[in-house]
C-alpha cells in the first residue's frame, strides 16, 4: 500500500511503513494522492522500439501502457480479423484501476455492468450461503469499480484506445520464429522485424514461452475441469416469474456443489445473461462431441436448484471449453524476448483474474522500463519486472486452484463448516475471515488492493538502483 513518505506530507516525523502485511496506514491514502506522482504520468527517459506479439486483451493493454510510457510500439497479430471468443468477463477492481489510469474509462463506460454484489448459492436449492458486497465497498476500498462486460466489447475498447494512441496493429501477421539475441521475429510471410524488446502475449499455447524456457514445455496442471459457456437473452428470463428476480439487480450468482459450480451474471449493459458452468472432465477435448454438448451440459446439473435447472434448460447453444492451469515459470524472459499474459501464467478462471493479471503485467513492464536511466539498463528492468510478476501471478494461480477446492466440497463436514463460516457475511455481521475469497479481508486486500507499479518501484528501491524520481515512494 502506498503510504510511504507520510512524514513529508506535513513535515512531521516520518511514519514508518510496516514491513508486515498491514492496512493500518490506509487512512492516509487520500492525503498521499496529491503528493505522489500519478503513476501513468511517469514516462520513460529511455525510449525503446517494442514489438508486441498478440492482440488479445493482454497484448493490447500492454501495448497501450508501453506507448503511454513513451515507447514506440507495434503489435503483430496472427488473425486477419480482430475479436474475442466467449461471452462475459469480469474486470475486477485491481484491473479497472489500471485501465482507468490508461484512459480506458470512456471507452468501457457504455458497455460495462457494475454488479452490486456476489452471491454464493447452495447447489440444491439456491439458498444464499455467501455474499460479497461490491457496491459501494469495492469502489471505496480499492478506488475502482468491479465490472462485468462482454469480451468483444472489452477487446474493442482496447483496440480503439490502442489506435487512438497511434499504435499500429498488423493483422494476419503470424510469428513463426523468435530470435531473442537480436530481438527479432520472423513472420509466416518470411519478413523479419526487429526491436529493442519483443513482448510475446501469444496466449496459453505460446510458442515464445518454449524459447524462453530453452525449448522445454511448461508442465500444465490439469485440474480435471472443463466449462460450458453460454449466453441467454434476458427477455426470455424476464417473462418467467420464477426467474425474473435474478435480473432485478445486477449481481453475480454462483451456485456451488460437489465438483461443480455455475457462475452467472448479466452482460451487454443488462441485455444478456452469461453462464460459465464448471464440471469434472478427465478425458479432454479429443473425446468431446459438439452435437451432444447441450444435453451433456443439462445432465451435469440435473437435480440442482430448480431455478438453475430452468435457466440451463433455456440455453440453445453452448461451447465446451477446457480448463488448464499453468505452473509458475522459472523465468519470463531470455535475451530481448519477454512473455506476459496467459503465455506466462495461464490459470483457472476461478478468481476471475487471468486477464486482470495480464493488464497488471502490462503496466508493471512499462513502469519497470520507466526506471531506466540509460538504454543499457533494459536487462535489469526486465529482471525486476519478471521477479515481481512471477511472485504475484503464481500466487493468483494458487488462489484460483484453491477456489476449485473450496467451492466444490461434496455435502459433508467440510461443506457445513465452510457454509457456517460464511454466515456472518450473509447476515451483514462483522467478520475477520471467510472461505469466500472475494470477502476474506486479507485475501481481498492482497487481490484487489495490489498496486503493480508500487510493487515495481519497491523492487527497484530494494535493488538499490532506483533513480531520484523514485524517492516519491
Ligand atoms: C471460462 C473462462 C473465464 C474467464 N473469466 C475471466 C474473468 O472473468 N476475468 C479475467 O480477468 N480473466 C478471465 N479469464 C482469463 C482470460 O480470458 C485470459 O487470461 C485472457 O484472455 C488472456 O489474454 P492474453 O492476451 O494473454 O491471451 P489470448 O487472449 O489468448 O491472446 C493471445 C493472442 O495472441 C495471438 N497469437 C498467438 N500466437 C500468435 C503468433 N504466433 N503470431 C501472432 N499472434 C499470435 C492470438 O491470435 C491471440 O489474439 C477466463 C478464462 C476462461 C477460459
Amino acid at each position: 500500500m502506498a503510504c510511504r513518505g507520510l512524514g513529508s506530507i506535513d513535515g512531521g516525523k516520518p511514519v514508518a511503513v510496516p514491513s508486515y502485511p498491514s492496512n493500518c496506514l490506509y487512512f492516509a491514502k487520500e492525503l498521499l494522492k496529491d503528493h505522489s506522482l500519478a503513476p501513468n504520468q511517469r514516462s520513460s527517459c529511455v525510449t525503446l522500439n517494442i514489438i508486441v506479439v498478440g492482440a488479445g486483451l493482454g497484448g493490447l493493454a500492454t501495448a497501450i501502457a508501453l506507448a503511454q510510457a513513451g515507447h514506440k510500439v507495434k503489435v503483430y497479430e496472427q488473425t486477419p480479423v480482430l475479436g474475442e471468443v466467449g461471452a462475459g468477463i469480469q474486470i475486477p477492481s485491481n484491473s479497472t484501476r489500471i485501465l482507468f489510469k490508461l484512459g480506458l474509462q470512456p471507452y468501457l463506460a457504455p458497455y460495462v455492468t457494475e454488479p452490486e454484489s456476489i452471491h454464493f448459492r447452495r447447489w440444491q436449492n439456491g439458498k444464499l450461503i455467501g455474499k460479497t458486497k461490491l457496491v459501494p465497498n469495492f469502489g471505496e476500498n480499492f478506488n475502482a469499480p468491479y465490472y462485468v462486460i462482454h469480451r468483444a466489447d472489452f477487446h474493442s475498447a482496447l483496440c480503439r484506445k490502442a489506435r487512438d494512441e497511434g499504435i499500429e496493429i498488423q493483422l494476419g501477421a503470424k510469428v513463426v520464429d523468435y530470435d531473442p539475441v537480436h530481438g527479432s521475429i520472423k513472420l509466416a510471410d518470411s519478413t523479419e522485424h526487429s526491436a529493442d524488446l519483443v513482448v510475446a502475449a501469444d496466449g496459453i499455447k505460446s510458442a515464445a514461452r518454449k524459447i524462453v524456457l530453452d525449448g522445454q514445455e511448461m508442465p500444465f496442471r490439469k485440474p480435471g475441469f472443463a466449462v460450458y459457456r453460454a449466453v441467454l437473452d434476458v427477455n426470455k428470463m424476464r417473462d418467467d416469474p420464477e426467474l425474473s428476480w435474478i435480473l432485478a439487480k445486477p449481481a453475480l450468482n454462483i451456485w456451488i456443489g460437489d465438483n461443480r459450480h455455475a457462475m452467472t451474471y448479466t452482460i451487454g449493459a443488462g441485455k444478456a445473461f452469461n453462464m460459465v458452468l464448471s464440471h469434472p472432465d478427465l478425458m479432454g477435448p479429443s473425446t468431446w462431441n459438439e452435437k451432444t454438448a447441450l444435453e451433456d451440459m443439462k445432465a451435469e446439473f440435473q437435480g440442482w436448484d430448480p431455478v438453475l435447472e430452468k435457466i440451463i434448460g433455456m440455453v440453445e447453444k453452448t461451447i465446451k471449453w477446457p480448463l488448464m492451469s499453468g505452473s509458475p515459470l522459472r523465468r519470463w524472459a531470455v535475451g530481448k524476448l519477454v512473455v506476459i499474459g496467459d503465455a506466462a501464467h495461464a490459470m483457472l478462471p476461478y478468481m476471475s483474474q487471468g486477464a486482470a493479471m495480464a493488464v497488471e503485467d502490462g503496466i508493471a513492464l512499462a513502469r519497470s522500463l520507466s526506471h531506466m536511466e540509460s538504454p543499457e539498463q533494459w536487462q535489469h528492468a526486465v529482471d525486476i519486472f519478471q521477479t515481481v510478476r512471477i511472485k504475484r501471478s503464481s500466487q493468483m494461480q494458487e488462489a484460483s486452484l484453491l477456489n476449485g477446492q473450496l467451492w466444490h466440497f461434496a455435502d459433508g463436514p467440510l461443506q457445513k463448516a465452510r457454509d457456517a463460516a460464511m454466515i456472518p457475511e450473509v447476515e451483514g455481521l462483522p467478520f475477520s475471515h471467510s472461505p469466500n475469497q472475494w470477502s476474506d479481508p486479507a485475501t481481498q486486500m492482497w487481490c484487489y488492493g495490489y498496486d503493480s507499479e508500487n510493487a515495481i518501484d519497491e523492487a527497484w528501491v530494494k535493488a538499490g538502483t532506483a533513480h531520484e524520481n523514485s524517492s516519491m515512494l
